[in-house]
């Protein structure tokens, strides 16, 4: 989510002329899959309830306008996925009110930008998000992310980070909350060309299938007047 008016980082036009959101949507169209966009200057955010109903999963790329989003729109969203709509958490997206309302804890992280490079290694080879993957990913420039990364411990780590000057990073963190599944991916800053790399469009697009809502059962909870099992 960002806004295309007011986009005044020439760098990031640069690289994202349409802004990223048009790039993932792009390539996330290329796969195959039927995305949409909603951008923080639209009413509602673009996320109205008949938008979050149909949506599968919501991809959250978020900056310096965190403080921005409507919290009832937070507050849609968070319900949406614990009722199984899938979400994806992108770079600074780390700081986005619904992820930080999804894990409970501050999110903070160290930082750096000073272009390093960036290896990504894949530490759960045989989880559906690594499909297609080599054993790493190199990003020869990078904005740094180091630890402590202030998240709950993740239900499965895909990625571990490394960077040149030395600090390492939780880069690929899955997560579950009630039916729905959160990634959270650390790459993607808006001055180098991120979301253009292949390695990480295919991780991107693995991981909208892994966090696709399954159609499971409509379950009920509250009082149970009468045992289900009597005649
Ligand atoms: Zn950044």
């Amino acid at each position: 989510m960002r806004r295309p008016s007011g986009y005044e980082n020439d760098a990031a036009h640069e690289v994202y002329p349409d802004g990223i959101h048009e790039t993932i949507a792009g390539f996330l169209a290329d796969e195959g899959f039927d995305p949409r966009t909603a951008t923080l200057d639209e009413p509602e955010h673009g996320l109205t309830e008949d938008v979050l109903e149909d949506t599968d999963v919501l991809t959250w790329w978020g900056h310096e306008a965190h403080e921005e989003v409507e919290d009832e729109v937070v507050e849609r969203v968070h319900e949406q996925v614990l009722s199984g709509m899938g979400l994806l958490v992108l770079h600074s997206g780390h700081f986005s009110k619904i992820f930080k309302r999804l894990m409970g804890t501050t999110c903070d992280l160290k930082w750096r930008d000073d272009g390093e490079r960036e290896r990504l290694w894949l530490v759960e080879p045989g989880h559906p998000i690594a499909e297609g993957i080599e054993e790493s990913i190199e990003l020869p420039e990078t904005e740094m992310y180091g630890e402590h990364f202030d998240v709950p411990a993740p239900d499965t780590l895909v990625f571990n980070s490394w960077f040149e000057g030395g600090e390492v990073f939780r880069s690929g963190c899955c997560y579950r909350r009630g039916a729905g599944r959160i990634f959270y991916f650390r790459p993607g800053h808006e001055t180098y060309p991120i979301y253009h790399n292949p390695e990480i469009q295919k991780v991107v697009a693995n991981a909208v299938s892994w966090a696709s809502p399954i159609s499971g059962p409509t379950l009920s909870r509250g009082h149970v007047p009468e045992s289900p099992e009597k005649e």
